[in-house]
């Protein structure tokens, strides 16, 4: 089962130098995410090799313009495009009535149904929930209310021993083995015994988004140890200031998280305009955490099983 986070924006508030503003692309097995959708998120999307029609939520991190103006075009593709899924939303209060406030003034129905989920402050809660994940909101620290998601997938089932099956085996055994069973006949007797015929379940795998923020210790409870961790990374050690005025992080400080959290990658992003190219930010996070990459658009980093 695939799990991967594609990139359609890696800038901050100013999209700048040809880089878009925030937006991230989550494929898990058959579903389908956007995190953010900072303007141009769609024709990001597209280019990229993503489906608007395959969309099962989006996740709006803030209502700072940088992460939700490309969000109003997008719905009104996928209502051109006859969407008639259901959609769901989840943001802080305010975004609903933008949303319907646009509605209203171009006089516009939707061909199908958004829900809109509203998300709190200052707590942790699962919002998303199907039959392999669950989404749950890290509250960060910006100028106004702000989350963070980790996705998360389910415990799995345990794996069948392919070397160990024999070629008669009914397939209902087959199916009591993955579930962990030890399938008995009828006399009572046991056929198969669980550990011969399975192998233990892949690990459960975890994406942690966190944009933006100030540097937020706190958070590196709930993130500990996740496979891969996106956390910006607007400015500079040397904008220190700055970034303790804006309550955004610094390349160290996402660095100093991902290093706490033990984290076993992570991805730095939501650049600052004042620089030209985002390598200038790499080598101060590899300082304090080796496996660091830059958030390039268009790149699309894969989590195996
Ligand atoms: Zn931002
Ligand atoms: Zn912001």
């Amino acid at each position: 089962v695939s799990f991967s986070v594609t990139i359609l924006g890696s800038s901050g508030a100013l999209p700048a130098l040809g880089r878009y503003p925030t937006s991230q692309y989550i494929q898990i097995g058959k579903h389908h995410f956007l995190i953010d959708a900072g303007e141009g998120a769609q024709v990001q999307l597209s280019r990229f090799g993503g489906n608007i029609h395959r969309l099962d939520a989006i996740f709006i991190s803030h209502l700072h313009g940088d992460h939700y103006l490309g969000l109003m075009g997008l719905l009104f593709s996928m209502h051109l495009n006859k969407r008639q899924n259901d959609l769901h939303l989840y943001a802080f209060k305010g975004l609903r009535e933008i949303i319907l406030l646009q509605l209203k003034y171009s006089k516009s129905v939707l061909g199908y149904t958004i829900h809109f989920h509203e998300l709190k402050e200052n707590s942790t809660e699962i919002v998303f929930e199907n039959d392999t994940l669950t989404v749950e909101t890290i509250p960060l620290l910006h100028k106004i209310p702000c989350n963070g998601f980790l996705f998360r997938e389910k415990p799995k089932p345990k794996r069948i021993n392919k070397d160990k099956l024999a070629a008669n085996m009914l397939i209902q055994h087959i199916v009591q083995l993955k579930q962990g069973l030890d399938v008995f006949a009828e006399s009572g007797e046991i056929l198969y015994k669980n550990e011969v015929f399975t192998l233990p379940p892949h690990p459960s795998r975890t994406y942690a988004f966190c944009s933006d923020t100030a540097y937020q210790e706190s958070m590196c409870q709930q993130i500990e140890g996740v496979d891969l961790l996106y956390h910006e990374s607007t400015f500079t050690s040397e904008d220190q200031v700055k970034a303790i005025e804006t309550k955004h992080s610094t390349a160290r400080e996402a660095a100093l998280i991902a290093k706490k959290a033990g984290v076993k990658k992570l991805i730095i992003g939501h650049f600052s305009a004042r620089y030209h190219s985002p390598e200038v930010l790499l080598p101060e996070a590899r300082q304090t955490f080796t496996e660091t990459y830059l958030a390039i658009e268009g790149e699309t980093f894969h989590i195996s099983e």
